[in-house]
């Protein structure tokens, strides 16, 4: 490809507004462009790299026996209505009224058509286990499309779908899944690591997500320096500290004017945060419910939603409160009825707490856990902070790092098969659920975090096997026909030996040339000049390396072979 004839045009300075270090250098290298509120058209360098993510993605799912096929777009929203995702998916799901009148969903991911299928084409144990995918557009009204192409509106994502007889396919399913997505990243050049994650509105049970660890990142990631135990921290379970001391003494009421807040509390009493209790109050398909935490700890709001399975949940406002009867700032679940209460575990790892008195400017102290209230549920709902130590290995101190999220596995169970009614005969002939695991890989947004991982502050440095272009070919002084023949001989030499070639073959000066180089990003780059040509050589320097070969026309392709071999994750995978 000439540069003379590629769409775009490239631009020297940031644009600015534009966080994000691959927005901004997609946008200066030309390619991407805003059509609109996360909507982008790739121009034809990233619709190139894309189409190499694509084949690899492809290449992989193959590979571990999955089957590609293609699902529709457009679907009827009963569908949706019967897994009750319209509700959970909420303004995030795009639907638009056809001429009849009835409302289509524009799908924001598969997991309903694909069921559908499944339930008309799968009848018995002898048509499993299976996996099924696609390459195809989705759409979700996101409510914050942010940092070009890394959360859109309009997207390409692999889907997969696994369907088994068990529990136990489904594990094997999974782990093959697994083992793939590791693969896709390395030959994509992405330090990847798989963390346990939340599996949210999908529902289901295990999930874990491939995160590329990096400041750009939207989730945050705690990580154990001890054993390598990873979790989103919507997930990530960690060690409470034991303050519980021998004894409980008598409950008894204090008078706490102006006091409504933990630290108010603490300040007031003299006593450290983890000596009290802070109670919440969420309210779930309206009723309203009580969550109480030893008072050095947050609640998580995520752990708190999949331990009472609302598909929503927001605090209570002062009004809800003031409705229910409760003292706002003073309550407590002591000497209270009538409330859900949910516990986190901590409560259990103390006593002798402070707590609201349920009466204005009025604490309790003394108060244990349970003589002197019940909890409907204890479990974990508890955030993860940083030094806290990790479950896993007991002694590892947690970090929480920033990533981004490049891929989600997870285990469906029979969720979507039981709603649908997607079943499959056993071996006595009785109907079971089919047993289905779901595996996205977005395909926009790996590239956006392949450009994060690799740049520098001139540009663009693409791995190898996603590049659009293996090399920049740069002719100095091209108006002199020596070099512009040259040049024009080295490209189809490449290129008939099977390399891909990004000519420059522009009359611009050499600065400009090698900064666009720089900028683009491609793996190597050659340049053929007229110093060189007094010298029969010519240059070749990789992205990534600041030396510069100086090379005899007949080694080209061969030296050029031995630095791209010597950077494609695909020839380190064995
Ligand atoms: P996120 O938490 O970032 O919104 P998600 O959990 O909604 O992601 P999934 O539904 O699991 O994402 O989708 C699978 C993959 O699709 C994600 O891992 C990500 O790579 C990609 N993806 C999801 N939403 C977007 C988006 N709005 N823009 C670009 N890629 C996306
Ligand atoms: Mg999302």
């Amino acid at each position: 490809m000439k540069i003379s004839e590629l769409l775009g045009k490239t631009h020297r300075d940031n644009p600015s507004e534009v966080e994000l270090i691959s927005h901004k250098l997609m946008l200066r290298s030309a390619m991407i462009y805003q059509v609109g509120a996360g909507i982008y058209a790739y121009l034809p360098l990233a619709w190139t790299a894309l189409r190499k993510i694509e084949e690899i993605i492809r290449q992989e799912m193959n590979s571990a026996g999955s089957q590609e096929l293609r699902l529709s777009i457009l679907q009827p929203k009963e569908l949706w209505d019967t897994t009750g995702r319209t509700k959970a998916f909420g303004d995030d799901l795009f639907t638009l009224t056809d001429r009849k009148g009835r409302t289509l969903v524009v799908a924001p991911t598969h997991e309903e058509e694909l069921t559908a299928i499944v339930k008309a084409h799968i009848s018995s144990y002898r048509d499993l286990p299976k996996i099924l995918y696609q390459i195809h557009t989705k759409f979700r009204d996101e409510p914050r499309s942010r940092g070009g192409l890394m959360r859109v509106r309009e997207f390409d994502m692999k889907d997969a779908y696994s369907l088994d007889v068990s529990d136990k396919g489904l594990d094997s399913s999974y782990q093959k899944m697994v083992e793939a997505y590791k693969s896709i990243y390395k030959r994509c050049g992405l330090n990847v690591i798989q963390v346990e994650a939340d599996s949210g509105a999908i529902g289901g049970k295990d999930s874990h997500e491939f995160v590329l660890l990096s400041d750009s990142g939207e989730d945050a990631i705690v990580l154990c320096e001890g054993c390598g135990y990873a979790a989103n921290i919507e997930k990530a379970r960690f060690a409470r500290t034991d303050y519980s001391k021998e004894g409980e003494s008598e409950l008894a009421e204090v008078s706490t004017p102006q006091v409504t807040t933990i630290n108010g509390l603490t300040d007031f009493l003299g006593i450290p945060n983890y000596k009290t209790i802070k109670t919440l109050c969420y309210v779930s398909r309206d009723e309203l419910i009580l969550v109480v935490i030893r008072g050095d700890l947050d609640v998580n709001e995520v752990k708190l939603k999949s331990a009472i399975s609302a598909p929503e949940i927001r605090l209570a406002s002062p009004k809800d409160i003031e409705k229910h009867g409760l003292s706002k700032g003073y309550i407590s679940p002591v000497g209270i009825n009538g409330f859900r209460v949910i516990a986190d575990e901590s409560l259990l790892l103390g006593n002798d707490f402070a707590a609201g008195g349920n009466k204005n400017e009025v604490h309790l102290i003394n108060v244990n856990y349970p003589r002197d209230f019940k909890a409907d549920l204890i479990l974990d709902v508890a955030q993860a902070t940083e030094g806290q130590y990790c479950t896993n290995c007991t002694n590892g101190k947690l970090e929480i790092r920033k990533g981004i999220e490049v891929g989600h596995v997870f285990k469906l169970g029979d969720s979507f098969s039981k709603s649908i009614g997607a079943t499959f005969a056993d071996e006595s002939g009785s109907l079971q659920p089919v047993i289905m695991g779901c595996y996205g890989i977005g395909l926009g947004r790996l590239l956006a975090a392949a450009i994060e991982q690799h740049n520098d502050e001139d540009g663009i440095k693409f791995p190898v096997a996603i590049a659009p272009y293996q090399v920049h070919l740069i002719a100095l002084n091209i108006e002199k026909t020596d070099i512009s023949k040259l040049a024009e001989k080295v490209q189809s030499e490449l290129t008939e030996s099977g390399l891909e070639v990004l000519y420059d073959d522009r009359i611009e000066s050499t600065g400009k040339k090698f900064k666009d180089a720089d900028l683009m990003g491609m793996p190597i780059r050659i340049v053929v000049s007229l110093r060189n040509l007094k010298e029969n050589v010519v240059e070749i320097k990789a992205r990534d390396s600041e030396e510069t070969l100086k090379v005899k026309y007949e080694s080209v392709v061969e030296t050029v072979k031995l630095l791209l071999d010597e950077r494609d994750f695909y020839n380190l995978k064995g």
